[in-house]
């Protein structure tokens, strides 16, 4: 006797997709079985015209931090509907400064123990990275000790006031690498964005549609080249955080030739809207790197059909419409929130209209994030790893409505699509968190997961 069975769906891995029955005994998958073969379950439901899916594992999450106002309760609960069952949050080492929450500045330990606590809250298994503000030698001293907690990456930034600059960057990555962890950085040149930012103050185009300019393409790829050299040298393994454009993927290729611990990825907004999302909803789009071209927009599925490119991402920042409803751009937060729709959104445009297959969205959304960062149990549907299950109907269609946001976020930059493919049920280690557009379990039920030093020779 088995806790649960799921019958009668496609079921789908890295390799393929098959017809079968997924067996649960209590958090744990405890068989992939012929439909109808092996023991009975408590439970049976019916999945019969539907997708077995693994849960998504998403790598780059903003929750109840200095960017992003959603608590655990309400971001895990849009992660939940989403069939978001695994993600990565940011554990800040407080600073001093205008973006800052922090009156004091901090350790990195303190930023762990506070993302922890506030955890507590969460729906949705998590893992933080590491966030390095400082060039503060002792934040380098802590790195060990965070990695024996199953912290096995960090967080580099080369831009805002938490920027690093490229010396200090070198040191890290040089203790991050003794570690074996991941670098996962946020790379624009600082000084072009700043003082782009600058002229445009001056010549007062304040309109949304001239945002991206502040923010060029070859920042982006500028900052990446520096970051991947040091990265090479120092020997580390190398994730390039929210890669949105041509320019910066063939830097990112260009580092890979010697075989190697260059990864990256995109986001959902960078393969399914561009620029003219600024003309369309004015702020609300506003993120950084911005929405580019519909050129870069191609390059981003070329990129995740050559390899280049491993995983997707949301980078999910939840702020209210009035928080971006402002005169000039400049004067309104930063992000998009995405959670919720991340899955269908980007399942649509690269499935359904671009003719990507199931597996390749288990790799891209669950595989690849779990093994490149270290999660033993999450993102492969197979006997003795976590039940994280979605059951997804690939034909039902929807339209995404803001109103239905579990963030508190009240707006959405997918408002109106029409979007085939909905998750119907979440499961969370064997429990069910989500059903139907329900979320059906409490704060609290996810937990905190320890990671292992991942391994990227495979
Ligand atoms: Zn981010």
């Amino acid at each position: 006797m088995v806790d649960l069975r799921i019958a009668g769906g496609r079921v789908v891995t890295p390799d393929s997709v098959s017809n079968a029955d997924v067996l649960v005994e209590g958090e744990r998958i405890s068989g992939v079985v012929s439909p109808g073969a092996g023991p009975d379950a408590d439970e049976v439901v019916d999945a019969s015209d539907k997708l077995v899916m693994p849960g998504v594992v998403d790598p780059h999450v903003h929750i109840d931090g200095p960017n992003s106002i959603d608590t655990y309760e309400t971001g895990t609960a849009a992660a939940a509907l989403g069939g978001v069952t695994t993600l990565i949050n940011f554990a800040w080492q407080p600073w001093e400064g205008e973006d800052s929450i922090w009156e004091d500045s901090g350790t990195l330990r303190d930023g762990f123990e506070r993302q922890q606590r506030l955890g507590e809250d969460s729906i949705v298994d998590f893992s933080l990275h590491g966030t390095l503000t400082r060039e503060d030698p002792d934040v380098l001293e802590q790195i060990p000790e965070l990695v024996k907690q199953g912290i096995t990456s960090f967080k580099l930034f080369t831009t805002y006031e938490f920027g690093l600059s490229n010396g200090f960057v070198e040191e890290a990555f040089e203790r991050i690498a003794d570690e074996d962890a991941v670098a996962v950085v946020h790379t624009e040149d600082d000084s072009l964005c700043t003082r782009r930012t600058e002229r445009a103050k001056e010549a007062g185009q304040a309109a949304a549609p001239e945002y991206p300019d502040s923010r060029p393409k070859r920042a982006e790829a500028m900052a990446a080249d520096d970051a991947v050299r040091i990265a090479r040298d120092a020997g580390m393994k190398y994730y390039g955080f929210h890669t949105s454009c041509r320019e910066a993927a063939e830097v990112l290729d260009a580092a890979r030739t010697d075989g190697s611990r260059i990864r990256a990825e995109t986001c959902t907004h960078y393969t399914t809207l561009d620029r003219s999302a600024y003309v369309d909803q004015g702020n609300l789009p506003i993120i950084a790197p911005p929405l580019r071209t519909p050129d870069d927009r191609e390059a981003m599925f070329e990129y995740l059909r050559n390899g280049i490119f491993s995983v997707v991402s949301t980078d999910h920042v939840a702020f209210k419409q009035s928080q971006k409803d402002v005169e000039a751009w400049w004067d309104g937060e930063f992000g998009a929130n995405s959670l919720q729709h991340t899955l269908a959104v980007f399942q649509d445009e690269a499935v359904n209209e671009r003719g990507f297959s199931y597996p390749f969205l288990a790799r891209v959304m669950a595989a690849n994030p779990a093994r490149t960062f270290g999660f033993e149990r999450k993102g492969l549907i197979a006997a003795g790893m976590d039940a994280d299950l979605l059951v997804f109907d690939p034909n039902e269609t929807y339209t995404v409505s803001a109103e239905d946001n579990e963030s508190k976020a009240d707006y959405s930059v997918y408002e109106e699509r029409e979007v085939t493919g909905r998750v119907l049920k979440t499961y969370r280690r064997g429990e069910l968190i989500a059903d139907h557009g329900d979320v059906v379990a409490e704060p609290g039920s996810g937990e905190f997961v320890s990671r292992a030093v991942p391994d990227w020779t495979e």
